[in-house]
């Protein structure tokens, strides 16, 4: 029996929650089991790199951040490593050159292609618990890479379905999946399962429990998650294929203050000016998320789109390097806004409930700034100063709570 089990920041952020992972894991290997340890960073490390490197420089370049950033979980491994040497069991670390995880090239958004399972095999093979560096990857120059913020999750699926292991467990500082975010929702409820599309959305429209890569690939290879706190032994949400109980009309709330509104204004109301827009934008390697395109007049049109908050100065950069190839007149960005959305399978078959989360926020006095639905989400933008009022009135009208 092979386990993987991972665990974020905060479960591995002091020498006690050190000696707390490690004697967990040494439960499992007591029992005969495979063990492999995918590990972040320790506590809030990864933003102290990322406030060093912005000292030292404003643009520094994203090989040398992924340099950078890598050294946090290679720490929090070897000293796992020695925890569990010093509790008497064999133990090794691996950063992702030693495992062999192959990425993509694209530095800070790197995705994994490939990895290598020869080396952690041979290790679990000497009977030794094997602690892997989550959130990094090498690239085909042999330069480590990282998966995004977040992307230790990711990590430890991608493991998981490679080794073919038995259980994948997420530890965390919460104990499951809620109906919303915990911290902001107090009433919120912890969800026994989840379906993988309804994780996938939650997690993809800033539920940060899981990185939504991780989801994607555990939906792809049929991987069962278990999310569960590292400091209790509370059972956790299951995320899977299909849920037993009975569908809910929305299952959960997700809010993302990483958001700027760029709007393009003026712009030839003629074919192709959308297409050279959102491929100047692609070409950047820049996410396009919510878009709105005005009806046209006066031969001009606007087209409004969100970005993620942080490709804000890379993106108005390249619009305004191609205004007038763009036919572009004006360019406005908004970065004070938010995204908030309602997830749910349920709501396929049930009309209204888009209409019951606008109504929600008028009696809220809250305006929407823009609308985008899918079968299974309806999201809106709103300003960010009123997420936490937003999502609590949601939470209530949809009746979330226990
Ligand atoms: P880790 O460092 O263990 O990876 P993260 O901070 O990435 O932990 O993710 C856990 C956090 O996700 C929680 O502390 C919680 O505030 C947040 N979160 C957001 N949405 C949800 C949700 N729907 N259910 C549970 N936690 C959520
Ligand atoms: N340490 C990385 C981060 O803070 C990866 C992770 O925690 O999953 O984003
Ligand atoms: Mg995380």
């Amino acid at each position: 029996m092979l386990v993987v089990k991972k665990f974020g920041g905060t479960s591995v952020a002091n020498k006690e929650r050190i000696y707390n992972v490690a004697n967990r894991c040494i439960k499992d290997y007591k029992e005969g089991k495979d063990v492999v340890i995918v590990l972040s960073a320790m506590g809030k490390q990864t933003d102290v790199l990322i406030d060093l490197a912005k000292d030292i420089s404003d643009n520094p370049s994203k090989r040398e951040m992924d340099m950078l950033l890598t050294t946090g979980e290679q720490t929090s491994v070897a000293l796992m490593a020695m925890a569990l040497n010093a509790l008497g069991v064999p133990a090794v670390s691996l950063n992702a050159f030693q495992v062999a995880m192959h990425t993509t090239s694209a530095y800070s958004n790197a995705r994994l292609k490939r990895i290598d399972t020869e080396r952690i095999r041979h290790e679990l093979d000497q009977r030794r618990i094997v602690v892997v560096t989550g959130f990094q990857g090498v690239n085909k120059y042999d330069d480590f890479t990282t998966l995004g913020r977040g992307g230790s999750d990711t990590t430890a699926v991608a493991l998981a379905a490679s080794l073919h292991a038995d259980s994948c467990e997420i530890f965390t500082d919460v104990d499951g999946v809620y109906t919303a975010d915990p911290r902001v929702v107090k009433n919120a409820r912890k969800m026994k399962e989840i379906t993988y599309d309804e994780m996938l959305d939650l997690a993809t429209l800033g539920a940060g429990v899981l990185h939504n890569r991780s989801v994607e690939l555990a939906k792809k290879y049929g991987v069962q998650l278990v999310v569960r706190s590292s400091l209790t032994e509370a059972e956790g949400t299951v995320v899977k294929e299909v849920v037993k109980v009975e569908r809910m009309l929305v299952s959960g709330i997700a809010a993302d203050k990483n958001v700027t509104r760029i709007s393009m204004i003026g712009l030839a109301d003629k074919p192709g000016v959308a297409f050279r827009v959102f491929d100047a934008l692609a070409q950047a390697n820049i996410n396009v998320d919510m878009i709105l395109q005005s009806i046209g007049r006066d031969n001009t049109k606007d087209i409004s789109f969100t970005i993620p908050r942080d490709a804000t100065d890379e993106a108005l950069k390249v619009l305004e390097d191609n205004k007038e190839r763009l036919t572009c007149q004006e360019i406005k960005c908004k970065d004070t806004v938010a995204k908030v959305s309602i997830v749910g399978a349920g709501m396929m078959s049930n009309p209204g409930v888009a209409a019951k989360m606008f109504e929600c926020l008028f009696n809220s006095n809250i305006n929407i700034n823009m609308i985008s639905t899918s079968e299974i989400r309806v999201t809106v933008l709103i300003d960010e100063t009123e997420v936490e009022k937003a999502m609590n009135a949601i939470h209530d009208a949809f009746g979330l709570e226990d």
